[in-house]
């Protein structure tokens, strides 16, 4: 087993890692910024390094600054956490090259998933049913126009290389096209340092479900079952999730859930990764993407199985073989997380920085927070806008919604502005007790009310 570990990374995902690191007796060395200095992750960890300006450019993705840190501290590994350089194959293959070991999957997989297009050929050949669409990056308009026809509208413009619900366009009028694609290609471009992108169908109402995947060095690979990921802003970003997925019959779970293990297998993985999936409302099924990485919401996958993803991801790294196989694994109860962030709603969820002068968060039976925040932090301008993940456990869907009503009741946070009303409209919505969720749930539910 490691010794000393260093996090990549800042924020709840950070402080998530040390304390896996620490009940595991390995010692921690956590990197910051300069703006960052008071951060919960620095303070949490046996050690620790300034990597850089705030700016995350010159910090957390620096990854010559992030690995010198991890050798003049003497680790032995680097667990990347979530965003920043959890899915850079390039970073993956810098650790192996100086002799440190990346707590992820090979790069080979990074590599392949990073890469949409590759990732959509890699399923279609295991089996894996994909979105309508193109296999090969656009390149001649002329070309991509008469595909786009050939799909039919509305499509989806994507990024090969986008992510974080960035590089996505839908094109609803054929007339729109040309120009929306140019668009998209220069943003790729300037975003991802890749112009490639490619068409799949626009599919107007699903689910979005994904599942959970933990494999070793070994060649196994389970699923830990799947989490309803459909509350989503308009620009793609989850707001809620909850394990397990509500109204989704046995035999379909089963199909995904099996799929997703045969995608995992397809890409050579090992570690912790998550299959996206779209799920149309008669429950036909399509590959969306593979995470290669941590996922945020996985707090409600381990509430629902006692499974420790972060140990796992940890323990795989080091060489350790899986110790159960699918069918221990146990499903218990109903979880669902919310994303308490610090943005305003009302402005079009614009991010809020500034200095909490009060919080107050919840607690009590079935209830996890994982946060970075306390009263006196300075929530900076700089980074994602997460101030905490409330996860709550209960023997059903009704007692979980119960639950988080109450938690969200709780919660008081003064200094910022956050979403914590919208959350509460969400609960309190019929349709969302129902467990009639689409991606297009908030906009017809929340926003508009
Ligand atoms: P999750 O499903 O875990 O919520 P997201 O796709 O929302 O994952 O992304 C998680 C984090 O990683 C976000 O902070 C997002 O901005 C960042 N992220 C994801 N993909 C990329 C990428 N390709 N480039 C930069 N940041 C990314
Ligand atoms: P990212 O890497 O940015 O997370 P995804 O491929 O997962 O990119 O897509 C982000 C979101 O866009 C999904 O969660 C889903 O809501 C929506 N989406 C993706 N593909 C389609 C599609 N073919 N039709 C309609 N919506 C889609
Ligand atoms: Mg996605």
């Amino acid at each position: 087993m490691f010794k000393k570990i260093l996090i990549a990374n800042r924020g709840d995902i950070a402080v998530r890692v040390i304390r896996a690191a620490r009940e595991m007796k390995i010692a921690t060395v956590a990197v910051y910024s300069e703006a960052d200095v008071d951060a919960l992750h620095v303070q949490l960890a046996d050690e620790r390094v300034c990597i850089g300006p705030p700016d995350s450019k010159g910090s957390y993705l620096n990854a010559a600054n992030i690995l010198s840190a991890a050798l003049i501290t003497g680790c032995d590994a680097i667990h990347p956490g979530i965003g920043f350089l959890a899915e850079d194959a390039s970073f993956a293959e810098k650790c192996a090259q100086i002799g440190l070991k990346y707590i992820g999957p090979p790069v080979k997989s990074i590599e392949m998933m990073g890469d949409k297009i590759q990732a959509r050929m890699t399923m279609e050949k295991a089996g894996v049913p994909i979105v309508p669409g193109t296999n090969i990056a656009l390149r001649d308009p002329a070309e991509a126009a008469k595909i786009a026809a050939k799909i039919g509208f509305p499509v989806m413009i994507k990024a090969a290389a986008g992510g974080g619900g960035r590089g996505i366009r839908v094109v609803r009028e054929e007339a729109d096209f040309p120009k929306t694609l140019k668009t998209a290609q220069m943003e790729a471009e300037t975003s991802f340092g890749n112009p490639d992108v490619y068409i799949e169908k626009y599919i107007e109402t699903f689910r979005h479900i994904e599942v959970q995947i933990l494999a070793d060095e070994h060649g196994n690979v389970v699923h830990l079952g799947e989490r309803d990921c459909s509350l989503q802003t308009q620009r793609y970003q989850k707001m809620v999730e909850e394990a397990p997925a509500p109204n989704l019959p046995a035999p379909a779970r089963k199909r995904i859930c099996d799929a997703a293990v045969r995608a995992a297998k397809a890409a050579g993985y090992a570690s912790a990764g998550t299959i996206e999936f779209i799920v149309a409302p008669d429950h036909t099924f399509y590959f969306m993407e593979m995470n290669t990485r941590l996922q945020i919401e996985h707090p409600i996958t381990e509430t629902v199985t006692g499974i420790d993803l972060v140990k796992w991801q940890i323990r795989v790294a080091s060489g350790e073989k899986l110790a159960f196989s699918q069918r221990q694994i146990e499903w218990t109860g109903h979880a669902i997380e919310v994303r308490l962030t610090a943005r305003d709603p009302l402005r079009d969820f614009a991010p809020s920085a500034g200095k909490i002068a009060t919080v107050r968060l919840p607690g009590g039976l079935g209830v996890r927070i994982d946060t970075q925040i306390f009263s006196g932090y300075e929530v900076p301008p700089y980074y994602d806008s997460m101030l905490a993940k409330i996860i709550v456990w209960d023997t059903d869907r009704a007692g979980a919604i119960a639950r988080m009503q109450r938690c969200l009741d709780e919660v008081e946070i003064v200094g910022v502005k956050t979403d914590l009303e919208y959350h509460k409209k969400i609960f309190a919505s019929e349709a969302f007790q129902k467990g009639d969720l689409t991606t297009k749930f908030l906009a017809t539910h929340v926003d508009a009310s």
